[in-house]
């Protein structure tokens, strides 16, 4: 982005970061958008040249102009020290916590966390000799209580993107003060738009690019963001793990990140009217944290400055069958994973199979739905039908 010409301080907004950020047309002969560098060798002119690490592209795997503007755009986004690129979200999640633990130590990971990463800690985190504990969601100022001698990471993502529980960031990073101990949080759902956690004292945001970042359903990326405090272990982590998003996808998802704001305003719109018009069914129980009477709205209030996409209803216990005769008879809402996409999705899940620290009671139907872009009564008579068959099915 150009200075003002008369080299006013210039404090850029979000959406002018995401529609000017990242790119700079005099350097593409004029080209709006920075090509697709492929490439792994670069050409040294000179053994000068070659010998002088202050040349920034050497080699492929250290990023291109391309790469260097999309980390650019979320660092600005994020307020953070610097982001890395990696091939999908899952891996910005290892990397970050590769990078913060070793043998012996100990993580604390929200019991609401997304199930791949809970799988990562359990298994190659495990296998490495760290500790793994899980927390309830809400325990907020009660961490405290959880600490030992061996932590060293808190892992958060708020809310969490099947239940919904808001973390109480700021209780938490008090909670830790004075102690080294790294806040990393997933920040997939509410982008850097509606939610900054490095300002609220988190010290390293992730982000499954593949979802709102990308906004189409067709590339897998992610991002990790750091402060000041972690961004050189971060990319030397990232540069030794050899993790590097492919040229192609970094185009697409940089494409994404120019029509992000009003693809999340729109999102938010739908998604807010859809929970709502759920929740007028007293047969549904809808986990959407902008609704007033969502357990942690009040901290989604304080902190967050807008909702996304996804939300979660719970219909009442009945037979698999009726949640069947629910799916698979959708006409416009996809069963799959991810989203953040143009189209909408719904996906039956059970979240009592997967949590640990604080058992889900729930014996109801959970039921995650992406709100996508088609028109909006045709989704709400699509959902009406669904929520019809399953409730005949099921006799109710
Ligand atoms: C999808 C998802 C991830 C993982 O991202 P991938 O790009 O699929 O690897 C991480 N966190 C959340 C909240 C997600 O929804």
């Amino acid at each position: 982005m150009k200075d003002n010409a008369d080299s006013r301080p210039f404090a850029p907004g979000a959406e002018t970061v995401l529609t000017h950020g990242g790119r700079d047309p005099s350097a593409q002969h004029g080209f709006v958008n920075t090509p697709v560098y492929r490439g792994s060798t670069v050409i040294f002119e000179t053994l000068a040249d070659a010998e002088d690490a202050r040349i920034r592209y050497r080699y492929g795997r250290q990023g291109t102009p391309l790469t260097d503007g999309f980390e650019a755009i979320v660092t600005q986004l994020e307020g953070a020290a610097g982001t890395v690129l990696t091939p999908s979200g899952v891996s910005a999640i290892s990397l970050s916590l590769l990078t913060c633990l070793s043998v012996g130590d100990e993580v604390l990971i929200t019991d609401s966390v997304y199930e791949p990463t809970r799988i990562f800690a359990d298994t190659v985190l495990k296998r490495m000799g760290v500790t793994v504990r899980y927390f309830d969601p809400r325990i907020g100022a009660g961490i405290s209580s959880l600490l030992s001698d061996a932590t060293r990471v808190v892992f958060l993502e708020s809310p969490g993107s099947l239940t919904f529980e808001i973390q109480d960031l700021p209780a938490i990073s008090a909670a830790l003060e004075d102690r080294d101990i790294t806040i990393i949080i997933d920040n997939s759902w509410a982008t850097p738009l509606f939610y900054t956690p490095l300002a609220l004292g988190a010290d390293i945001v992730v982000h499954s690019a593949t979802k709102m970042f990308v906004g189409h359903s067709d590339v897998m990326m992610g991002t990790a963001s750091a402060n000041d405090r972690h961004m050189d272990a971060l990319r030397a982590t990232h540069r030794t793990l050899g993790l590097i998003a492919s040229p192609d996808d970094t185009y697409l998802a940089t494409r994404g990140m120019r029509t992000l704001g009003v693809r999340m305003r729109e999102h938010e719109r739908r998604a807010l009217d859809l929970a709502a018009w759920l929740n007028e069914d007293s047969r549904v129980t809808v986990l959407h944290p902008a609704l007033p009477d969502h357990p942690d709205h009040a901290i989604f209030k304080r902190d967050f400055t807008g909702s996304g996409c996804l939300f979660s209803f719970v219909l009442p216990p009945a037979p698999r069958e009726a949640v069947a005769a629910l799916v698979d008879h959708m006409a416009l809402f996809g069963m799959g994973y991810s989203w953040g996409g143009f189209e909408s999705l719904i996906l039956p899940s059970r979240p009592a199979r997967i949590r640990t620290a604080v058992p889900w009671t729930d014996q109801g139907n959970l039921f995650r739905v992406h709100v996508g872009f088609e028109d909006f009564n045709d989704l709400k008579s699509d959902l009406a039908s669904g929520l019809d068959r399953y409730f005949s099915t099921a006799g109710m």
